[in-house]
């Protein structure tokens, strides 16, 4: 048996990030940026004002209220033709450019307007400056927008969008091949033949790979049958940046898959049992013509998203340009005796993490630890990270992997009262 750690670090030494590819920045969500991305432009480019209300000379609200005459208007998208003279104000929207002469707005809830002689009467004196958006207040040309690495955001493709960049240099998005293998696994409509399964693992792996937002590649079912499997790894080798097989890993195994994986792999497929549970078979290698990295993880069902929580994200993750590997790792109150017995191994529980009434997370492990038992994974959301030992007591400390966010119980309303205000 080999360490989780040194599992991981033979995997991650044999992959590399994904080439960095100008990409429409519609279609970057997510994607890592390659290189660092400076502004060309000033946000804002113009002086702008930030309220309803009338641009005006700052100096002529002195000693208000005040009465200036109303020349004109501006709407955003619009320009004021002419200068404000002395005691003169312009109607103007907001994001409308200041117009010249003016150097501050006064809100309209501050102001009187009497359109029957064309005046406004300002109630309150402005500063200078006041209401006015100066150019490059958000962005000044040259800043950087992002740096090489960050994963893009939405917020950061308004950014960028914002200057005027269409395409932006990003590693491109993983594509993934997922192959469900055995000779028990049916894929036909209809009445399960006796001794026969229905195939899960391909389903979850896909999942988990369109929720990361990577590309999923149905590879398919295939059982025992060398031709069938050969032509599986050809077409996963032409479209894929790696391939995700389940099944036929475990020691017992002799299936055709070890063996056909060994060939086509130059027998650098390594076969690994890993002190994990579960998940404890596990493969890795490249395949000798395309160098694919191919990934064999186990068939059990719980034990196939396990390893690719452990082995495959984070792998992928670097593929796709991440430097940070893994998932948020957290501390949690343990609601429940975690009893187990020393084995060697590190024990990935399924749990459930939730925040308190005062923020702090607290766990507790669902039923049905099985690593057949998938209808426990799907409550859960997180993994909860007992070492070989005999365990954490009720009320004790326990790491966590999260995979959602933990829910929220008892700050419901205090959130309810924050959402009120809105
Ligand atoms: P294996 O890793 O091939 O020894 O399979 C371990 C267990 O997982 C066996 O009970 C298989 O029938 C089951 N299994 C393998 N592949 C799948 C799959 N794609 N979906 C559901 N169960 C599977
Ligand atoms: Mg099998």
């Amino acid at each position: 048996m080999i360490q989780l750690a040194q599992a991981q670090s033979i995997v991650l030494a044999q992959v590399a990030p994904l080439p960095v590819v100008e990409t429409p920045i519609d279609l970057a969500l997510g994607c890592v940026l390659g290189q660092t991305v400076r502004a060309v432009n000033d946000v804002p480019s113009f002086r702008n004002s930030s309220m309803d209300g009338y641009a005006l000379r700052a100096g002529d609200t002195k000693g208000s209220p005040v009465t200036l005459r109303v020349v004109g208007s501006v709407s955003a998208g619009h320009l004021f033709e002419g200068t404000l003279g002395p005691g003169d104000a312009v109607r103007i929207m907001t994001g409308a450019p200041i117009p010249d002469g003016a150097d501050a707005v006064s809100m309209v809830e501050l102001c009187e307007a009497n359109h029957d002689d064309g005046t406004v009467v300002v109630t309150t004196e402005v500063a200078p400056g006041n209401f006015v958006r100066q150019p490059g207040y958000d962005v000044l040309a040259g800043d950087v927008l992002a740096e090489s690495g960050t994963p893009l955001r939405p917020a950061h493709l308004g950014v960028l969008g914002a200057q005027g960049i269409r395409m932006v240099p990003v590693h491109r998005r993983p594509r993934l091949g997922v192959l469900s293998t055995g000779d028990e696994l049916f894929v036909d409509d209809g009445p399960l033949p006796p001794g026969k399964i229905r195939d899960a693992n391909r389903h979850s792996l896909l999942g988990l790979i369109g929720e990361e937002g990577w590309e999923p590649v149905d590879l398919g079912v295939v059982g025992d049958d060398r031709e069938a499997l050969l032509d599986a790894f050809a077409r996963a080798g032409q479209s894929c940046d790696a391939l995700i097989t389940s099944g036929g890993v475990s020691v017992g195994d002799f299936d055709i898959v070890r063996i056909v994986l060994d060939d086509v792999s130059g027998s650098s497929m390594r076969w690994m049992q890993i002190a994990i549970r579960p998940a404890k078979p596990f493969a890795f290698g490249t395949l000798a013509e395309t160098n694919l990295p191919v990934f064999g993880l186990p068939g059990n069902p719980v034990s196939a998203m396990v390893s690719f929580e452990l082995l495959v994200r984070p792998a992928i993750r670097r593929m796709a340009g991440h430097t940070n590997l893994s998932r948020a790792v957290v501390s949690a109150t343990s609601t429940v005796d975690l009893a187990r017995v020393p084995d060697g191994k590190v024990h990935f529980v399924r749990g459930h993490v939730s925040l308190d009434g005062e923020g702090r997370y607290v766990a507790r492990p669902l039923e049905d630890q099985e690593s057949h038992q998938l209808s426990a994974m799907s409550n859960a959301n997180a993994l909860l990270i007992l070492p070989d030992g005999e365990g954490v007591g009720r009320g004790g400390s326990v790491r966590a992997l999260l995979f959602y966010p933990a829910d929220v119980t008892g700050l419901s309303d205090d959130l309810s009262a924050g959402g009120a205000d809105l």
